[in-house]
């Protein structure tokens, strides 16, 4: 397999992190490490660290969380606390901090399952002047506003940390750290799934992906990168006090990762430096520095909306190649396939209610192995509702979903996907801030998928479903900057990437030139040499006469004919749906 995958080993970066960590420590001991200097150093070090979090939860996993000063003082309490009332080491203490802010943190995540955007955003706020008036106010526990002095700084057996370079030192190896680990994260199949998550929770789900645990997990990963910087900041300043993590530093801490670029720590990492190291700078301009630090974020923000970070990204972007060199085939191209008389897909009575309109009424249908199904009606007849309720997005009011033998009316999308349903949306669903091949990747690497353990042959996978689809070309393209047709060709893609046992197409010749439709005929036809069972909803009769081998005809979300394709469309009702009768369209 000649694949060029430089760029997945790219990501690869133990021996660098070595090399960057020397690096570090030597830089450490030629910076300046007294008084102010090394308190602007300290802070934006252990902030960088912070902010890092930021970029995992809502740079990649698009979930806005205010309270990062919070997670930031529960570790910084952990050191100080540990260290000077409990006569804890740093590190044990270090780790109690940094554990409490995880804990809360998956709690924080915990309650993302249901609210999202704007309450989300307040929840996280309220946590965040929870814990402020806890800070102040518990005195026995936390030494209230008076704050904790003189915190200790850490020994490793003979190595002694305490002096002002050894423990700069120490902060700036764990940024390196902190900062390739969540760089590496993004490119994993964790950080992928968050990108997913962010760009469309619905395509998410359908694609295998456990929204909510992702969801958890980033809030628990950014919870505990807060509680790191802040035990270190504690480390560092030696006295902390309730008012430096409150819900204004939140929004400092913010403001730095937005500024630089949420979508990478090293974006994160310069807007941190930018905003510790600006305010200083701006100093000489006396009482009107505020006003001129305030406006430069401003300016920053309105003009670069992807941050310093975006701006550079962008050159490095128009560098990327094509991929090239063979990869095995989908293992659906080693099958030829026919119609069996086994049943993988059985639908009973099922029903969905949206208050009193009925999009589907007791509709029962049975799909054969190997064969193209078709599901037809006019517009508003309840086809996409059905394979909504069969995906797991909407809960039906009745009936019964058994899929190869199993019943899933009550699955979660997720695991309908990992049991082998992959789908495409009649509105595009494709991952919008990712490239083409990342979104297939999404598809190959669900859980289950024969290769979905190896990073490279996910690669492979998803490049082999691009081949199909004939869009290998365009792998490391950002996925929004194709044409309408080939971003359904993605989509096409993401599910075959999935070895799915069924693909379910709503509507995938819609918006597509003629050319594009006649290619997508091709496509289809492909696939159904192949083997693969596909419920396909389209309005082109010409393209279902085609591929069909059974046609199910929807009205008013009722099933009024089902059948041989020769058949079915000769039938009067079918017909007089089609050319919409009086009768059917004053119902
Ligand atoms: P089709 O795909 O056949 O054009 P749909 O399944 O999209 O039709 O819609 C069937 C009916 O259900 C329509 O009347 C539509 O307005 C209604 N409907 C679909 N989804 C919802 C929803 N989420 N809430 C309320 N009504 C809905
Ligand atoms: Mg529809």
């Amino acid at each position: 397999m000649a694949v060029n995958l430089a760029f997945a080993r790219a990501t690869r970066g133990v021996p660098q992190a070595m090399i960057a960590a020397v690096a570090v420590v030597a830089l450490a001991y030629l910076l300046p490490a007294e008084g102010y200097y090394l308190n602007i150093l300290m802070q934006a070090v252990t902030y960088a660290i912070a902010v890092s979090g930021l970029v995992v939860v809502l740079g990649y996993c698009g979930q806005i969380s205010i309270a990062q000063a919070a997670f930031f003082g529960l570790g910084a309490y952990g050191v100080a606390i540990g260290t000077v009332d409990f006569g804890l080491g740093f590190f044990p203490a270090w780790l109690c901090g940094v554990a409490a802010a995880g804990l809360l943190g998956l709690i924080l995540g915990v309650g993302s399952l249901r609210l999202g955007g704007h309450y989300l955003a307040m929840v996280t706020i309220s946590f965040q002047q929870i814990l402020t008036l806890f800070l102040t106010n518990w005195i026995e526990f936390t030494h209230g506003p008076d704050g904790i002095r003189d915190i200790h700084r850490p020994a490793l057996g003979p190595i002694s940390f305490a002096g002002g370079h050894a423990f700069l030192a120490l902060c700036m190896v764990v940024l390196v750290i902190v900062t390739l680990a969540v760089w590496r994260l993004k490119t994993g199949r964790l950080g992928r799934a968050m990108q997913a998550v962010r760009d469309n929770e619905l395509a998410a789900g359908t694609c295998g992906i456990n929204v909510f645990a992702t969801k958890v997990i980033a809030f628990g990963l950014s919870a505990v990168l807060g509680g790191i910087g802040g035990g270190l900041f504690a480390g560092g300043f030696q006295y902390i006090s309730p008012d430096q993590f409150t819900f204004g530093e939140s929004i400092v801490l913010l403001t730095m990762a937005l500024l630089g670029g949420v979508q990478s720590p090293f974006g994160s990492l310069i807007g941190t430096l930018v905003l510790v190291i600006l305010p200083e700078w701006l100093r000489f301009l006396k009482q009107v520095y505020l006003a001129v630090y305030g406006a430069a974020v401003i300016l920053i923000m309105v003009f670069l909306p992807d941050g310093l970070w975006g701006l550079m990204l962008d050159r490095v972007r128009l560098r990327a190649k094509p991929i090239t060199g063979a990869v095995p085939d989908l293992p659906l191209l080693g099958q030829t396939g026919h119609e069996s008389t086994e049943i993988v897909l059985k639908i009973d009575g099922l029903a969905k209610h949206f208050g009193g309109l009925k999009a589907l009424d007791g509709i029962s249908l049975a799909v054969r192995r190997g064969s193209v199904h078709a599901l037809i009606g006019p517009n508003g007849s309840g086809k996409s509702t059905f394979i909504n309720v069969i995906t797991g997005l909407y809960k039906p009011t009745a009936g019964k979903v058994t899929f190869a033998g199993h019943d899933i009316t009550h699955l979660a999308p997720h695991l309908r996907n990992r049991a082998g349903l992959a789908r495409t949306f009649q509105n595009i669903r494709v991952f919008r801030g990712m490239t083409v091949l990342e979104n297939v990747m999404v598809g190959a690497e669900r859980p289950g998928n024969d290769i979905a353990e190896d990073a490279a042959k996910v690669v492979e996978r998803a490049l082999a479903a691009l081949d199909f689809v004939g869009l290998r070309g365009d792998a490391h393209r950002d996925v929004g900057a194709l044409s309408y047709g080939h971003q359904r060709y993605v989509e096409i893609a993401r599910a075959l990437a999935a070895s799915p046992q069924m693909l379910l197409l709503d509507e995938p010749a819609a918006g597509l030139n003629l050319t594009e439709k006649h290619e997508l005929g091709e496509l289809l036809r492909r696939l159904k040499g192949h083997g693969l069972t596909i419920l396909i909803i389209d309005h082109d009769m010409k393209l279902v006469e085609q591929v069909a081998d059974h046609i199910t005809v929807l009205n008013f979300g009722r099933r009024i004919a089902d059948g041989l394709p020769q058949n079915v469309l000769q039938e009067p009702d079918v017909i007089a749906a089609y050319l919409g009768e009086p009768a059917n369209v004053a119902a």
